[in-house]
């Protein structure tokens, strides 16, 4: 069997090192926020190239505290991409404001800034970009477009650890950035993680306190805030992990490399990269007509995949009261349909690729 992802061989291949990192937080009984989370934020911060990091509980918390530090609220309206995890949208719905959709483009998936203008209206106080499987969205006009309307901008950087938007990191382009640590993420902790990252001081006094339900002095609450503080454990594992993030990220954009070059052969569409970025190969996905009958092909003969997502946000169930109807966003739903992510992990072998690649040239040219 070839997974789509393998966390313990992640583990094992760092094991004395993790094992080290969770003692040491037992030992010193430092559960919540404490010494390891503030170097995990001091470290993290670092990487993306912006001043302060704030370590939360999910990346859904981190989206959410963002827009709220924002001044994001009821009667506001923001704007994003429905082709994303549901969390974005959530995020935007617990501050009591209203999502507004805009489609992605059919090279990269991420969001089309031909269409951010006109979705703007005098009630548009953020937009957040989705740099959707490791894909960086395309920064420059996004930000022509929203600073000179004073619009905030925060990036949806959960699956773009590392990744670069002409020599620059995920997350350092909005006035925050958004990361997950979901354990199945470029950098994933042993349960769940986010952190909010950014250069204005004001934004991080104000997300310290919201994660801390509301308080900088113990127990005087001056904003209504949270329970959203990042635990021990997991800023001790992120601070080794992130040690190795660099590697993996190498990795992941090498078996990238080695899947284009393998299924160009049968004619499979892979998204590229796009022209000055980094891609941070968060997932590997192909786009296929007979998505299902390519899926169940894999899965005969052992070999898991995913689907990022099958269903656009605008069409859920749930999210039918936005008003959204099928053919509003067109590429976002006939991605959604094609979409199917293949295995991909750092610890890979190249001869599971070539494996891999083998099994949908058999499919296709069956
Ligand atoms: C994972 C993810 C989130 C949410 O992160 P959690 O840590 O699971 O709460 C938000 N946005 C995107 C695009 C994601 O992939």
């Amino acid at each position: 069997m070839i997974p789509l992802i393998d966390l313990q061989k992640q583990y094992h291949s760092i094991q004395p090192d993790i094992d080290a990192a969770v003692r040491r937080v037992m030992e010193t009984g430092s559960f919540i926020l404490g010494k390891d989370v503030a170097a995990f934020e001091t470290g993290f911060a670092a990487f993306c190239g912006v001043k302060n990091g704030v370590g939360v509980n999910s990346g859904t918390s981190a989206l959410h505290l963002a827009l709220l530090a924002a001044g994001v609220g009821p009667g506001d309206e923001v704007i994003t991409v429905p082709f994303t995890f549901i969390a974005t949208a959530a995020a935007i719905l617990y501050t009591g404001a209203k999502p507004v959709f805009v489609d992605v483009d059919p090279d990269y998936f991420t969001m089309d800034p031909s269409h951010l203008e006109k979705a703007i209206t005098p009630r548009t106080k953020a937009v957040i970009p989705v740099h959707l499987y490791g894909q960086m969205a395309d920064m420059d006009p996004i930000l022509d477009i929203t600073r000179k309307r004073g619009i905030r901008v925060i990036e949806d950087a959960a699956q773009a650890h590392g990744a670069e938007y002409k020599g620059q990191r995920a997350g350092s382009f909005g006035d925050m950035g958004c990361f997950s640590f979901y354990p199945g993420k470029n950098l994933g902790a042993c349960g769940e993680g986010g952190m909010v990252v950014t250069d204005n001081p004001e934004f991080v006094r104000t997300l310290r306190m919201l994660r801390d339900w509301g308080q900088e002095e113990r127990y005087h609450f001056s904003l209504k805030g949270f329970n959203y503080r990042m635990e021990g454990i997991q800023g001790a594992v992120l601070g080794v992990k992130l040690g190795f993030l660099e590697q993996w990220t190498k990795s992941r954009r090498q078996h990238q490399r080695a899947y284009t070059e393998l299924l160009s052969r049968h004619g499979v569409f892979i998204p590229q990269e796009r022209k000055d970025t980094r891609h941070a190969v968060h997932v590997l996905t192909v786009f296929h007509d007979k998505r299902e009958a390519l899926r169940k092909f894999l899965a005969d003969q052992g070999i898991q995949t995913g689907i990022h997502y099958p269903i656009p946000v605008h069409l859920q169930e749930a999210y039918r009261d936005l008003g959204y109807k099928e053919g509003d966003f067109p590429i976002s739903e006939r991605a959604a349909q094609r979409t199917l992510s293949l295995p991909l992990f750092p610890e890979m072998e190249a001869s599971q690729i070539q494996e891999i690649c083998r099994v949908v040239g058999e499919f296709i040219n069956q």
